[in-house]
C-alpha cells in the first residue's frame, strides 16, 4: 500500500473511532483533505484512494493544481484568507469557501458566483479564540454578518469554521469546538455545517459535532516550508 493510502486508512479509522465514541454517524463526517503546499500529483493520488474534497489556501495555487486535474471530479474548498481582488476567481473555481470573515467578501462572491453554478457553499469563519487568534469575525459581530449572508442570493450559507489556537489540553480542544457549536445553534438558522478539527484536534472536533474535518498534515505528510512561498 502506498503511503497516501496507509494514511487516508489511519485518518478514517480515527474519524470512525471518534465517531464512536461520541455515537455520530461516521457518514456525517466529511473528510477534507488539505493539500496546500502539496504537488497535484498528490491528489491524484488522494483521488485514486477514493478522496474527492480539497482544501486549498492560496489562490494562484489552487488554480495551477485545477488546471492540471481538470479531468478528475474534484470538489474544491477554499479555506484561506480572502482578499477581495481574488474573490471572482474563487466564486467562479470552487465549490465551497469555508473562510468567509466579511460581508463585502460574501457580497462579492455572490455577485461574482456565475449563474450556470449552484449557489456558492460558504461556512463563516470565527474567531474561537479571543485575542490569542487574529482571522475570524468576532462572536459579537456573527449573528449580523449570518443573517446578512444567508439573505444572499447566490450563496448558501451552510455553517461556521473556525481554527482555534493550537492546544495539546483536550479540555481546551473540547472548550473551542464547543463554542463554536453553540455560536452556530444560538443563530438559530438552518444551518448544517461545522468546519472544525486539523490532524492534531479531530477527536475533540467529532465529539462537538464537526461535520467537515480538515485535515492536512496527517494524509499528506509535513508541508515543506523550505520551498519557496506559493505566489497569492
Ligand atoms: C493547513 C490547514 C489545515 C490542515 O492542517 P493540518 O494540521 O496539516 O491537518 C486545516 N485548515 C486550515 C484552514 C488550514 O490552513
Amino acid at each position: 500500500m502506498s503511503t497516501i493510502a496507509k494514511n487516508i486508512a489511519k485518518v478514517r479509522a480515527r474519524i470512525r473511532e471518534a465517531a464512536q465514541a461520541s455515537g455520530r454517524d461516521f457518514a456525517d463526517i466529511g473528510l477534507l483533505a488539505v493539500s496546500k503546499t502539496q504537488p497535484a500529483e498528490a491528489i491524484r493520488d488522494a483521488f485514486a484512494c477514493g478522496l474527492v474534497d480539497f482544501g486549498e489556501n492560496y489562490l494562484q495555487e489552487a488554480l495551477a493544481k485545477q488546471e492540471v486535474l481538470g479531468d478528475l471530479p474534484l470538489r474544491w474548498h477554499f479555506i484561506g484568507p480572502i482578499q477581495s481582488n481574488k474573490a471572482r476567481a474563487i466564486a467562479e473555481r470552487f465549490d465551497w469557501v469555508h473562510s468567509v470573515e466579511r460581508l463585502k467578501i460574501a457580497e462579492r462572491l455572490s455577485a461574482q458566483r456565475p449563474p450556470h453554478l449552484p449557489p456558492l457553499n460558504v461556512c463563516l469563519q470565527v474567531n474561537v479564540s479571543g485575542e490569542a487568534s487574529k482571522s475570524g469575525c468576532d462572536a459579537a459581530e456573527l449573528p449580523a454578518l449570518a443573517r446578512a449572508v444567508a439573505a444572499l442570493p447566490n450563496l448558501r450559507l451552510r455553517g461556521l469554521m473556525a481554527i482555534p489556537e493550537p492546544s495539546e489540553d483536550p479540555a481546551v480542544q473540547h472548550a473551542a469546538f464547543a463554542r463554536l457549536r453553540a455560536l452556530r445553534d444560538d443563530l438559530g438558522l438552518d444551518l448544517d455545517t461545522l468546519s472544525m478539527g486539523m490532524s492534531h484536534d479531530l477527536e475533540a472536533a467529532i465529539a462537538e459535532g464537526a461535520t467537515w474535518v480538515r485535515i492536512g498534515t496527517a494524509l499528506f505528510g509535513a508541508r515543506d516550508y523550505g520551498a519557496p512561498a506559493p505566489a497569492h
